[in-house]
C-alpha cells in the first residue's frame, strides 16, 4: 500500500509512504525527499 505523503520542500517530488516505510526524511516540519536530504550535509 501506498500513501502520499506530501511533497519535497526542495525539489517538489512527490515523497510516499509505503507499507510503513516513509520514502523520504522529515526535519522541523519539512519534507525532504532521500537526494535533497542527502545534499544539505
Ligand atoms: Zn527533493
Amino acid at each position: 500500500m501506498e500513501e502520499l505523503v506530501g511533497h519535497c520542500t526542495i525539489c517538489g517530488k512527490e515523497i510516499y509512504c509505503e507499507n510503513g516505510f516513509f520514502d523520504g526524511e522529515q526535519k522541523d516540519g519539512e519534507l525532504y525527499c532521500h537526494e535533497c536530504v542527502g545534499m544539505e550535509e
